[in-house]
């Protein structure tokens, strides 16, 4: 998006509010500066020699980049990105930059040191579907059914790290590598939500590279709980990470209630955000653990055996509220869950 687009998205703003009520950021601040809202009235400050740049700058880092404004807004406004461009635009140096995307990656680097002996080798399959595996995975060091099932290309990260910390040299640069790999795609299946949302807004892709971006799960037509499974007669249940759409959300809900011998039950208050947002909890941790606590309880009141979801970032972000809440669960990715409960 460039700084016309911009300009012109916040315009489309018709002050209806529809984002607030959704912001986790409001339900806690109470606070209209840091509501997508008051973002964008600030930024058409901005833009009218009204406000500085300090007087924004503030408020945008705040936000969790949840995209649950974006998905309520009746303009259709991509608040999200607007808010990640404005934030790179107004980042003063380079040395901030790296130092809040090296402290963005370190728990991957760190991850990926724990992990470095598990390294399995993979089949080399010759399908023109590619499977985006994600920095998490990556770093994991984790070989999954998808692994040798389809082409294991070499995706860049998704960009949303680059994106979030001000870095738009390398988020063009990581956008441009994958965007080349997806074309000569005929589908790309992902296993990450935030993956596929922040690949899904590439301004390089058309709408018919868009059509191919799917989740491994839309190619699953049937599926049936292994006779030995644990979960057997079990409860279980799905935490929707932000960045996965509704309706992507209801087929995956379908899924699981398609499935003999489990016991599919929607998490309450099943939108509400697990609070981790990547590598949000380091740098706003009160906001982060308030708003954790707040999807510690719905776990509660559901009472799940087991939770599955489809982020790592959540996958963490559930286990940390599991800690802060002495609430412990077995949380598991939907593709492990796939891989190691499920025939299909
Ligand atoms: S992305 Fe989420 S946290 Fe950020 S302004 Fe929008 S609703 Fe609020
Ligand atoms: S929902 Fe969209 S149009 Fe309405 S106030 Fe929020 S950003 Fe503006």
């Amino acid at each position: 998006m460039l700084e016309e687009e911009i300009k012109n998205e916040i315009k489309k703003c018709s002050r209806c509010a529809l984002c607030v009520q959704n912001c986790p950021i409001y339900e806690i601040k109470k606070d209209e500066n840091n509501t997508p809202r008051g973002l964008i009235c600030k930024l058409n400050g901005f833009e009218k020699n009204i406000l500085s740049e300090k007087e924004i700058k503030k408020d945008l880092k705040i936000c969790l980049n949840c995209t649950k404004c974006k998905t309520n807004c009746p303009s259709k406004i991509n608040t999200t990105l607007i808010f990640a461009l404005k934030n790179a635009y107004f980042s003063p140096s380079k040395i901030s930059q790296r130092v809040l995307l090296l402290l963005k990656i370190l728990p991957l680097k760190i991850l990926y040191f724990f992990n470095i002996f598990k390294h399995r080798k993979t089949k080399k399959t010759k399908s023109k579907i590619s499977y985006f595996k994600g920095c998490v995975s990556k770093a994991q060091h984790k070989t999954t059914f998808l692994d040798n099932l389809y082409s294991n290309c070499d995706f860049s990260c998704c960009a949303l790290p680059y994106l979030t910390s001000g870095d738009i040299k390398n988020y063009n640069k990581a956008k441009e590598k994958n965007t080349k790999i997806i074309k000569n795609s005929s589908l790309v299946v992902f296993d990450c939500a935030s993956c596929l949302s922040t690949v899904k807004q590439y301004d390089t892709l058309d709408d018919n590279d868009k059509n191919k971006l799917i989740y491994f799960s839309s190619l699953i037509k049937k599926a049936k709980l292994k006779e030995n499974s644990k979960y057997k007669n079990k409860t279980v249940t799905f935490h929707k990470p932000c960045h996965l759409d509704e309706k992507e959300f209801l087929k995956i809900e379908n899924l699981l209630n398609s499935l003999e011998n489990i016991n599919y039950k929607r998490l309450e208050n099943y939108e509400d955000c697990c609070g981790f947002g990547g590598s949000y909890f380091l740098f706003h941790p009160i906001i982060s653990t308030k708003i954790a606590l707040k999807k510690a309880k719905n776990i509660k009141k559901t009472n799940p055996d087991l939770i599955l979801t489809i982020c790592p970032s959540c996958t963490f972000g559930l286990r940390f509220n599991g800690l802060l809440s002495f609430n412990f669960k077995k949380i598991m990715e939907f593709r492990d869950f796939f891989e190691n409960e499920i025939e299909i």
